[in-house]
């Protein structure tokens, strides 16, 4: 890769990262905006809307992990501006060959070439699918069903048993007709 092109991809890079700064910056801003409301006059509020609380938790929490998730991005970008910097960017980690530059161009900090990433995902899908065929606790249910079934069986051959016509009563009676 020419150093136009490096040039270029460092300068796609230091937008997204700053993109996703102000990003970052936007979340803090926004949690400590929440704080100063969050008064000791709130506290009473506790009592009174359990469910508002609980939902205002969960944004919190939600907000935490997009805010990781923000800073998960901008420590890739950072890796990518790193490899820029010790000559190996855009090249592929797994198989060796030179990412496409159309790639590049939509995710920067594009650590593999398509087909590698492509593979990545047949393999994450791989794993979400074998994930789906344990479903323990789901399995455990169907299983009880099961027992269920087979324990309704067995009473009912028990009835069978007691009911049918190989009883002596019902013997005697065809032989006493006969
Ligand atoms: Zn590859």
């Amino acid at each position: 890769m020419d150093a136009k092109m490096m040039n270029h991809y460092r300068y796609l890079l230091e937008q997204h990262k700053e993109r996703h700064e102000d990003i970052v910056d936007d979340m803090e801003t926004l949690t400590l905006g929440e704080n100063d409301n969050h008064g000791s006059s709130e506290l009473s509020a506790y009592d009174n809307h359990p469910a508002e609380v609980a939902s205002e938790l969960f944004d919190r929490e939600h907000q935490m992990g997009l805010k990781q998730l923000e800073k998960r991005e901008i420590r890739e970008i950072e890796l990518a501006l790193e490899k820029i910097r010790n000559g190996t960017y855009g090249t592929c980690e797994k198989c060796g060959k030179d990412i496409d530059p159309g790639r590049l161009e939509l995710i920067p900090w594009a650590k593999l070439c398509i087909d590698c990433a492509r593979e990545e995902d047949a393999f994450m899908d791989e794993i979400k699918e074998d994930s789906k065929k344990f479903r323990p606790s789901e399995e455990r249910v169907i299983k009880s069903a099961d027992l269920n079934d087979s324990l309704k069986g067995e009473q009912f051959n028990d009835l069978m048993r007691y009911g049918s016509s190989d009883s002596h009563q019902d013997r005697g009676g065809e032989i006493v007709s006969e």
